[in-house]
């Protein structure tokens, strides 16, 4: 702003007669410029016309309506990102069971679950070091559970996961053009987290294991984690019954951790960095 001299005082004030005050402002008469009566701070500010005589006398924005404006502005930030969350759960969480898989509701029954809230607590680090999780045991462990919280943690942060199997893949994928297929199976990698319930339970066509492998393939050129539930043994894993089978559970192998879900107590799998890596970011206590 500038010096308020007589002769800028007596336009403000020539001026000041015909300006039309909003119902909390008033004419300070200090400065005779419009002023705020809440915060008392400027209205109105005056500023030389350049390079020709005059001045302007141009609205400002008080304290409290840069205060009202950042507000709002929150506000609406807030909305988006509730939309967002909810958009990116209707496409990560593609069964609708999958909404109930959340940490609100576990029954503190399986002491497993403390290493999908460390996977949460951790997830910038599982995330940066490609960082996935087999869960396999038996039927009813509660394996898709534990994956399904952390599904719904994680996309609560506003962070894109997909939790799919393998029959609804393929079954996007038949019918597809070579180059559509391409494209979908290329959107999986988009996801932070991909998570696949139920490893083993498709057919074994060649059409289904040449699918299966350009996924986990894709994923794993991908560098980015995920996570894998099988009812298979991980002895089955291991020794695969052929050369198909074995390109796909191999790369499983080598970028997810072994936790077994037996229902009673857990026993991890230890070998390679990754999995010590994973081991220790599991068993961490959230601080
Ligand atoms: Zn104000």
């Amino acid at each position: 702003m500038i010096e308020i001299t007589a002769e800028i005082r007596a336009i403000i004030d020539k001026a000041a007669v015909s300006a039309e005050l909003a119902g909390d402002e008033y004419i300070d008469p200090a400065d005779g410029l419009i002023h705020c009566k809440k915060c008392k701070g400027q209205r109105q500010t005056i500023v030389p016309r350049f390079g020709k005589p005059g001045y302007f006398m141009p609205r400002c924005i008080c304290q409290c309506q840069r205060e009202a404006e950042e507000q709002r502005k929150a506000a609406e930030e807030r909305q988006r990102r509730m939309e967002r969350i909810k958009r990116r759960k209707a496409q990560g969480l593609q069964d609708r069971y999958l909404y109930d898989y959340t940490f609100a509701n576990d029954n503190g029954q399986n002491p497993l679950m403390d290493k999908a809230r460390a996977y949460v607590e951790n997830w910038k680090e599982a995330y940066k070091n490609n960082t996935g999780l087999l869960l396999f045991g038996d039927v009813g462990t509660g394996k898709s559970f534990f994956a399904g919280c952390i599904a719904n943690a994680l996309l609560d942060r506003d962070i894109p996961v997909l939790m799919t199997n393998f029959p609804s893949i393929l079954n996007r994928l038949t019918g597809m053009f070579t180059e559509d297929r391409a494209a979908f199976i290329a959107s999986l990698d988009e996801y932070d987290l991909l998570i696949i319930d139920d490893l083993g339970v498709e057919r074994s066509t060649d059409y289904a294991m040449e699918q299966m492998f350009f996924v986990i393939d894709s994923r794993y050129r991908s560098r980015r984690p995920m996570i894998i539930t099988t009812n298979l043994k991980l002895s089955e894993l291991k020794n695969p019954p052929d050369l198909p089978h074995a390109r796909i559970y191999d790369r499983i192998l080598e970028r997810c951790a072994p936790i077994l879900f037996d229902g009673k107590n857990f026993r991890e799998e230890n070998a390679g960095a990754t999995k010590a890596a994973a081991k220790d970011l599991v068993n961490r206590k959230s601080e």
